[in-house]
């Protein structure tokens, strides 16, 4: 499959033919047109390992020999080899590289696997099929990937992916795995070790990418990616380019590729290492989306997006030197403001979609949450209005504030910068209709004035289960994170409710006595006096309980026998009363 014609020089743009050079060439690597000045460099291309799936390279007829091409593959060749001798990148083996990227991590990691089946299957499935396999990445990477990987056998080396991926996964349950972790999994065990690579994939997914990023929450899925696109596509329309509709589009269909996997699907290998590199130092995300930007301004100017396969071409056109300027300059395409302002109207946006009292907006509750529809209604009702008196009240607020604040302030310019932007950003925020931490403590406090049958959780707790239905870490709860919040607490299964507590604990394991204590919060306090209860407890006993050991609590006799009826009626009566009571507090 090529895409192009041969009409001009891939590096020089001259026209092959108009100029009629009886030389012209084709690249080895990249496989595009090349004039015979923009080729004079010769390496040795890589053979694909597994010739059966490989993507044939037709164009070399004898890989020992070195092979001509362009001047934009010597260059990205030329980065990667200096980078692997420099580094000693070699599959499988700590390399200096780590350290450079995110400093000197704990090496000791428990290695306990307790996967669960499907994630096992689903991995093995991915690595075994060949979809970890060098020759599934673009013409650049699988070059670099093929020279690390050079004289290790194929089981070995699927074997290493496997681990990482299973590692990452016992110890990520929450997110567990995505296609795509994969390739990433794969581009790390070419600069590190299994325990590197998943140290570095741990720092990916809880330091670089946004919150929410891989969410499969109900009713919002990817909500941290959704945001980043909305972020993007305004920005491009800023730019004003000509083909906006078509970048568009083209955003949407090929977004997953650029964002989920980072940009590895699209950069070749020295533009991507620039990037992450960049992304490691600045510890953000921001990187990445400048990357994207960079490339669709290249794109628009040189491709017509609406032909297939064009993602695979992108990477062929954009030289990391470029990247690196843009990467030197803070505000090349936009600034950290102004993506955080984007990302923060895109949240007030599906917020405010929430509060719609349609037939839409309340089918989709329903499905997601076990409220009926008028229940819903009721509820909403409460929480639209406690949403626009409260936000009349924190504008007043704030505005008093400001004015304090701004008094105070120092003649800095830096400063008012500063100051200045958080106002902005407060002011977005104040567009949201949701709940805060403080009211949504005061709000169950006054449901369980009402309502005794319910565990009083301590504040503390009460705090752990705001942040955790908390998704995109607004400090606000939206009407459909407030929901399924309370439709889990007041009406979740004996399962659900250990799910969500031992996840708002912790990501990985808990000690004995603190599973003991998130049980003594879930089961009723008369079933905790029986003597069933201490023998289910001595029956389920570990030092360590590992997300899968939970799981596998939930299936107890004890359990299922005792999973006591939830209450239905007058919850929703409750709850809008309770809301209708903290407004005027
Ligand atoms: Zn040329
Ligand atoms: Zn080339």
């Amino acid at each position: 499959m090529i895409f192009f014609q041969k009409s001009k020089c891939c590096v020089c743009a001259k026209d092959l033919q108009a100029l009629k050079l009886r030389k012209s060439y084709r690249c080895k690597m990249c496989h595009q047109d090349v004039c015979i000045n923009c080729s004079e460099n010769r390496v040795k291309v890589q053979i694909p390992q597994n010739q059966l799936y490989a993507k044939p390279n037709d164009f070399v007829k004898d890989f020992n020999l070195p092979q001509r091409v362009c001047d934009n593959c010597f260059r990205d060749y030329s980065y990667y080899q200096k980078l692997i001798q420099e580094y000693g990148l070699k599959w499988n083996t700590r390399s200096l590289l780590q350290s450079k990227w995110i400093g000197k991590q704990e090496r000791k990691i428990k290695i306990q696997i307790g996967i669960s089946e499907s994630d096992r299957e689903i991995i093995d499935k991915d690595v075994i099929t060949g979809r970890s396999e060098a020759f599934l990445f673009n013409y650049s990477l699988r070059e670099f990937i093929t020279q690390c990987q050079e004289g290790y056998d194929q089981t070995y080396i699927r074997e290493s992916i496997i681990k990482v991926l299973q590692l990452f996964v016992t110890h990520y349950p929450i997110i567990g795995y995505c296609q795509g972790m994969n390739q990433i999994a794969t581009i790390l065990l070419c600069v590190s070790d299994e325990e590197g690579a998943f140290h570095i994939m741990n720092y990916i997914f809880k330091q670089i990418i946004p919150p929410r990023f891989y969410s499969n929450s109900q009713g919002a899925t990817l909500i941290g990616y959704q945001a980043e696109l909305y972020f993007l596509k305004t920005l491009l329309k800023s730019l004003n380019l000509q083909n906006f509709d078509q970048l568009s589009n083209f955003l949407d269909v090929s977004g997953p590729q650029m964002l989920l996997t980072l940009m590895l699907q699209v950069l070749n290998t020295s533009s991507l290492l620039v990037t992450w590199g960049e992304m490691f130092k600045r510890n953000s995300f921001i990187p990445i989306d400048q990357a994207i930007i960079l490339s669709l301004v290249q794109a628009s100017r040189t491709f017509d997006l609406t032909k297939q396969g064009i993602i695979e071409e992108i990477g062929k056109n954009i030289k990391y030197s470029d990247l690196s300027q843009i990467f030197s300059k803070e505000g090349a395409y936009f600034t950290s403001f102004e993506r955080q302002v984007q990302i923060e109207q895109y949240y007030s946006q599906t917020s405010r979609s929430w509060v719609n009292n349609e037939k839409l907006i309340l089918f989709r509750l329903k499905k997601i949450t076990n409220f009926d529809t008028e229940e819903i209604l009721e509820i909403q009702n409460e929480f639209k209005k406690y949403c626009m008196e409260s936000r009349s009240v924190s504008i007043s607020r704030h505005d008093r504030q400001s004015i304090k604040q701004s008094a105070q302030l120092t003649d800095s310019s830096d400063d008012d910068t500063d100051y200045l932007q958080n106002l902005q950003i407060q002011q977005v925020k104040l567009q949201k209709y949701g709940i805060n931490k403080e009211a949504f403590l005061d709000l169950m406090e006054q449901f369980h004035q009402h309502q005794t049958k319910y565990q009083i959780l301590d504040r503390h707790k009460y705090e752990l289960v705001f942040n955790l239905f908390d998704e995109n870490k607004t400090e606000l709860l939206d009407f459909r994170e407030f929901l399924i919040c309370l439709s889990i607490l007041l009406r979740g299964s004996f399962e659900q409710k250990l799910k969500m507590f031992f996840t708002a604990h912790t990501g990985s394991s808990l000690k004995d006595q603190e599973f003991q204590t998130l049980l003594s919060i879930i089961i009723p306090q008369d079933l905790q006096s029986q003597d069933e209860y201490q023998s289910f407890l001595k029956r389920i006993y570990k030092p360590q309980y590992s997300y899968q050991d939970m799981l596998q609590v939930s299936q107890d006799p004890f359990v299922s026998d005792n999973e006591y009826k939830r209450e239905r009626s007058q919850t929703s009566v409750i709850i809008a009363q309770s809301l209708n009571h903290i407004k005027y507090n």
